[in-house]
């Protein structure tokens, strides 16, 4: 018997490690990943190489007027099996993750051109059910009716550490301090905006993962799927 298709909504701080979690997760039971922060980071990028930023503050009304003409999809890489993020018919997987990028998009996040047109595309993606998305608000707003909602946290220095290491793996030197400010501005930003902003949804299931390794954190989220999916949660090698 084929599983019943769900929603699984992955919600929570700046560089929790939930796209590791929520591809890992897609990969192993077939199901699509999308993830929403490269939208916005896509937005974001976009504003930057038309010249909209002055600085950090941005223009808002030169990039609502553009709004739609920004066309955003994820295409799937033959190589890595991963969706990948094109702006306009360009890949910019590699620029939407820049630390120019990460330091913009929480204001441009904020606007609510940008999420009312993100959020419908969000749904659209969703409508055929057997997704993982992760994000800041797809729990509550995306897809309030997410069958399986995990809120994921870490302390802030533990998540600086894993974004540096990143960085460091990619060859590209950043400074821990710098990383670690960037980290607790999101979350500042994205906890205090007026709309949308991100907070735990009340069905949310809360996972600190400061002190577990993937393989608990993917063996924790196998289960939670399979029991929110009506499998049985112990099986965890049969689909
Ligand atoms: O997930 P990631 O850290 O790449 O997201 C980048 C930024 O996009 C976040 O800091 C947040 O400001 C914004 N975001 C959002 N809503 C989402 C996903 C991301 O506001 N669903």
């Amino acid at each position: 018997m084929q599983p019943h298709k769900i929603i699984i909504a992955i919600d929570g701080y700046a560089s929790c490690g939930k796209s590791t979690m929520a591809k890992s997760l897609a990969q192993k039971i077939g199901y699509l990943y999308i993830d929403s922060g490269a939208m916005y980071r896509a937005v974001t990028l976009y504003a930057l190489e038309k010249g909209f930023f002055d600085g950090e503050k941005l223009q808002a009304e030169r990039l609502e007027e553009e709004m739609e003409s920004i066309s955003i999809e994820f295409r799937l890489n033959a190589a890595t099996g991963l969706p990948e993020t094109w702006l306009n018919g360009r890949r910019v997987e590699q620029e939407i993750r820049s630390m120019a990028v990460s330091q913009r998009v929480s204001p441009v996040a904020a606007l609510g051109f940008v999420r009312r047109r993100l959020v419908a595309c969000q749904q659209a993606l969703g409508k055929e059910k057997g997704i993982v998305m992760d994000g800041r608000d797809i729990g509550t707003v995306v897809f309030p009716q997410a069958e399986l909602k995990i809120f994921l946290t870490a302390s802030p220095e533990v998540r600086a550490r894993r974004r540096v290491e990143e960085y460091r793996s990619q060859g590209k030197a950043v400074v821990y301090e710098e990383v670690l400010r960037n980290v607790k501005e999101r979350d500042r930003i994205d906890e205090t905006r007026a709309i949308d902003p991100l907070r735990r949804a009340d069905d949310a299931i809360l996972l600190d993962n400061s002190e577990l390794t993937l393989e608990q954190q993917d063996a924790w989220l196998m289960a939670q799927y399979r029991r929110a999916a009506g499998l049985d949660p112990s099986d965890s090698d049969a689909d």
